[in-house]
């Protein structure tokens, strides 16, 4: 049970309590009394308090962040940005008086309708909040959506800090920088925020590997921030030109962003290096989402300048813990393109209970794209999560999962067909052993039961294939009971 002082520490770390109960509200009423929390103006969980006593025992609105910071933006944008003005006169909200349930009310942008935007009023679109002279830069990321920004913005920097110092680093260690300096915001970002937590920084960018070998080699560089997959190429490139990479690279730390940190990945980069990496995830319009602590069970969210909302992708409710959600997230504080509730189309699903780490940050895990999600039997499925767990065997291929409503049956059936690009997997005595594995593997990672059919490759449309998994996951042709 969460205890006074614990409650204390959450809202003053702008966070609701997963769980706002009856009886955790009438404590956080108790605690408006104290004035550290009044004057931190970091409680997010008062329009939580009277809702959830309307909806008894059941948690309202899975937000997180500080809901007096984006009450005061919103005064701040709507006296600014006519495109918002008129957005939330339209929805009948008055942002001085926003809460928890106004805010719902406000329509989600998403990546395409700042794009359209953009293109309708080339550069920049009907979002600015202030004039061309205040911008201090200007970044891009692919679309082409173009990210002004002014100086008093620090575009993420304070939450990466954060982040730093959870993974261990020291000031004075050495840090070597792989993201893309060009154009895109990612390298400067997190560039500016080593420098500012007091590390030396190398800024490396990509490619040229052999010479990113020998400067990392040359400075003794302690920390990694990159791809994984390209400090694995410096590990192979450093072996090439006759390294032992434990002793003449000594990456202790590494920060892994913009590609999948799998547990195989990150235990081959130990070995190469004896590195401890630290997962983390950002977006290019809204910056840092979340970053591993030591504990290594799942991101933080990092809600320094972020106000953030999960919204199940089916249904829209808020997502509660344990759930999937996609994210909507809206800037705190003055923004050259301030967005409100926007939606970069990713889902995340949010860890239950507390880190061993002290940190009381909700949790997240990277779940996948919105669009490719489809419900099935009551449960989220991603394709990607499919496609790994099937990459797990060899001799499979694409796959294709036939969801089917059978007349009289008021549950769904699901068919997960895949390709043997073996034919011998499908000789029936490893078929059958290699079905009843595969769905083992799926009702515990996926958390669903389904048929597993091996079948020949022909049998699977090519349109079922990763990326775009397009046809992953499908109806039934026959008859639809609804
Ligand atoms: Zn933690």
């Amino acid at each position: 049970m969460a205890t006074a002082a614990a409650i204390r520490t959450e809202a003053r770390a702008g966070f609701q309590p997963a769980f706002a109960g009856a009886e955790a509200c009438s404590r956080l009423r108790e605690e408006l009394s104290d004035p550290v929390l009044r004057s931190s103006a970091a409680f997010a969980g008062a329009e939580a308090c009277s809702a959830s006593s309307r909806k008894a025992s059941r948690s309202l609105t899975m937000f997180f962040g500080n809901l007096d910071r984006l009450r005061n933006t919103l005064v701040w944008v709507c006296e600014r940005v006519p495109f918002y003005r008129q957005r939330l006169l339209e929805a009948g909200v008055d942002p001085a008086r926003l809460d928890s349930e106004s805010l719902r009310r406000i329509p989600v942008l998403r990546k395409a309708d700042l794009v359209r935007s953009q293109r309708e009023q080339p550069p920049f679109g009907e979002l600015l909040a202030v004039g061309r002279e205040a911008f201090s830069s200007l970044h891009t990321s692919p679309g082409p959506i173009f990210i002004p920004r002014i100086a008093e913005e620090r575009g993420g920097t304070a939450a990466l800090v954060e982040e730093i110092e959870a993974m261990g680093v020291r000031r004075g260690d050495i840090a070597h920088v792989t993201l893309n300096y060009h154009i895109m915001p990612g390298g400067l970002r997190i560039h500016r925020a080593f420098e500012e937590f007091g590390c030396l920084v190398i800024n490396g960018g990509v490619g040229n590997t052999e010479m990113q070998v020998k400067v990392a080699r040359a400075w003794g560089a302690t920390v990694y921030a990159g791809t994984p997959s390209f400090l694995r190429q410096i590990g192979v490139v450093a072996k090439e030109l006759g390294l032992d990479t434990r002793k003449d690279l000594p990456y202790r730390l590494g920060f892994s962003t913009a590609e999948k940190l799998t547990p195989e990945l990150r235990e081959e980069l130990d070995d190469t290096f004896g590195i401890e990496l630290f997962d983390h995830i950002g977006e290019a319009q809204i910056g840092p989402v979340a970053g591993e602590c030591r504990a290594h069970a799942g991101m933080h969210l990092s809600a320094n300048d972020l106000f953030f909302e999960f919204l199940d992708p089916v249904s829209g409710e808020p997502t509660e813990a344990g759930g999937v959600g996609e994210l909507v997230a809206s800037h705190l504080g003055p923004r050259g393109l301030p967005l409100i509730r926007y939606a970069p189309g990713d889902a995340y699903r949010l860890r239950a209970g507390g880190c061993s780490c002290g940190n009381p940050a909700p949790r997240v895990d990277f779940f996948g794209q919105v669009g490719g999600i489809r419900k099935i039997k009551g449960v989220l499925v991603h394709p990607i999560a499919v496609a790994d767990l099937i990459a797990s065997h060899a001799g499979l291929g694409r796959f294709q999962i036939v969801v089917e409503h059978r007349s009289g049956e008021s549950f769904e059936r699901a068919t997960l067909r895949i390709a043997a690009e073996d034919p011998t997997l499908l000789l029936e005595a490893r078929r059958s052993v290699l079905e009843a594995a595969l769905s083992n593997a799926a009702r515990s990672t996926l958390l669903i039961g389904m048929e597993i059919e091996l079948v020949r490759p022909e049998e699977i449309p090519e349109a079922a294939a990763g990326p775009a998994f397009a046809e992953a996951i499908v109806e039934s042709k026959s008859p639809v009971l609804s």
